[in-house]
């Protein structure tokens, strides 16, 4: 389940260093290279999965389990005021690593984020 020319199997595997918040045996959580504010994060399954088109849902569902908790715990940390859920399925939705992964975009009053 993993797919050599895929940059988020790497890291999610610990093959690249990242910048890692959560680690269990299926998902690394990371701190996204190109924050939309601070503390963006991405869920990475350590298996390859192109998008939610291609996850199991036994998969997908540990992977909503994981996001409340990591919100819940970065909201105490960061001190932020909210967190939007994003997650791209295909080009034409603005997916640009095809490795199914969800971004928890902390936010916070008046941060003026455009999702
Ligand atoms: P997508 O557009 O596919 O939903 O999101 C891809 C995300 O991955 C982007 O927010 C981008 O900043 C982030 N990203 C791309 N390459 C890397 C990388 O090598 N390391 C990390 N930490 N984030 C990356
Ligand atoms: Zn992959």
């Amino acid at each position: 389940m993993r797919d050599d020319n895929c940059i988020f199997c790497k890291i999610a595997n610990g093959e690249i260093p990242s910048a890692t918040l959560y680690e269990d045996e299926e998902f690394r959580v990371i701190l996204d290279l190109g924050p939309a504010s601070k503390g963006h994060a991405l869920i990475l399954p350590k298996n390859h999965y192109r998008n939610l088109y291609d996850i199991d849902e036994a998969t997908a569902s540990k992977a909503i389990c994981l996001a409340k908790k990591m919100i819940t715990k970065m909201t105490d940390v960061l001190g932020c005021d909210g967190y939007n859920i994003v997650q791209n399925n295909e080009e034409a939705a603005g997916q640009t690593v095809f490795h199914f992964h969800m971004h928890l975009i902390p936010r916070y009053k008046n941060d003026n984020v455009g999702l």
